[in-house]
């Protein structure tokens, strides 16, 4: 047996009972819409939604893959629902939203790994929202030639793809992918398009050490990644991957430090940061400085 741990105190969260939370909510089931806030158990989804910050995840809840720490449900993904990106354009519209953040499952089962259905839902967002700027998250495409290419040109704001943990942990942590594969997909995005953002995040407590994520900090400048994100891990399920450990606030601020003195535009790094975690304002700051 492998009980869930007990959180230390900085990890607790409120309920969430604001009636924004509850429009939000109500908002994301009459349009029949995926939250990744929902499907990931987001510890902070009672600020989130409401300020009406939810991230949609879009081509379906069942992933391809099976990452350790990840509580999406893993199968045959079903076909696409075409009528999907109008659905998401127009809850955006209603939200008001002047940043949002979309993300997906993975699917290894589609050609192209989704990056059409990506492009559509970026133009349906630009065309009912003009004035959102819209963030990506997205999966590695891994073996789908051309994917990236196809979503990059339909130019979000930031390209957000995440390493999630250090080399060494990739084959109990994240074993469907490759840590290479997704520098050199943060690398490409820029080699493609200088012009956008990108954007990666690290899960700490999962066994890794000080000197290895000094490490991916590097190689995340090395591939020009302007925004880095590092959250505390928590563990969804007791199927799920352990916590190795709780790293306290005062580390993440010391992480946060070195990360500014690495040179990334922006950083965000707290026990309850997730890379959706106040995007829009962090990018609001930034348009502004
Ligand atoms: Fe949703 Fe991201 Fe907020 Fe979590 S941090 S509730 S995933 S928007
Ligand atoms: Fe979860 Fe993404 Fe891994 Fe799928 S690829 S299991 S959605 S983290």
């Amino acid at each position: 047996d492998n009980p869930i741990q007990r959180k230390p105190a900085w990890i607790r969260v409120k309920a969430p009972n604001h009636p924004v939370y509850h429009e939000t909510r109500k908002l994301m089931r009459d349009s029949n819409l995926v939250t990744v806030c929902e499907e990931a158990a987001c510890p902070n989804i009672g600020e989130c939604w409401s300020q009406r910050h939810a991230t949609m995840m879009i081509m379906g809840e069942i992933c391809t893959r099976a990452c350790a720490f990840c509580n999406v449900t893993t199968g045959l993904p079903k076909a696409l629902d075409a009528d999907e990106p109008r659905r998401v354009a127009e809850a955006v519209a209603k939200l008001g939203l002047r940043h949002v953040v979309i993300t997906s499952v993975d699917r290894d089962d589609l050609p192209d790994g989704g990056a059409r259905h990506f492009a559509r839902v970026i133009n349906a967002i630009r065309d009912a929202s003009p004035t959102t700027t819209i963030e990506i998250l997205t999966p590695d495409f891994m073996r789908k030639d051309g994917a990236l290419e196809i979503v990059v040109e339909a130019r979000p704001d930031v390209f957000n793809h995440n390493i999630e943990t250090v080399p060494r942990l990739y084959p109990t942590i994240r074993p469907g992918a490759r840590y290479y594969q997704s520098l050199r997909l943060l690398d490409g995005v820029k080699r493609l398009d200088p012009t956008i953002f990108t954007k990666s995040g690290l899960m700490l407590g999962l066994g890794e050490e000080r000197l290895e994520v000094w490490q991916v900090m590097d190689d995340f400048r090395i591939a020009d990644v302007d925004f880095l994100t590092l959250g505390q891990y928590l563990q969804p399920t007791p199927k799920h991957a352990a916590v190795a450990d709780f790293v306290t606030p005062e580390a993440f601020e010391s992480y946060a430090k070195t990360a500014r003195v690495k040179g990334f535009l922006q950083v965000s790094a707290s026990p309850l940061t997730r890379s959706s975690y106040h995007a829009d304002s962090d990018f609001a700051q930034l348009r502004a400085a």
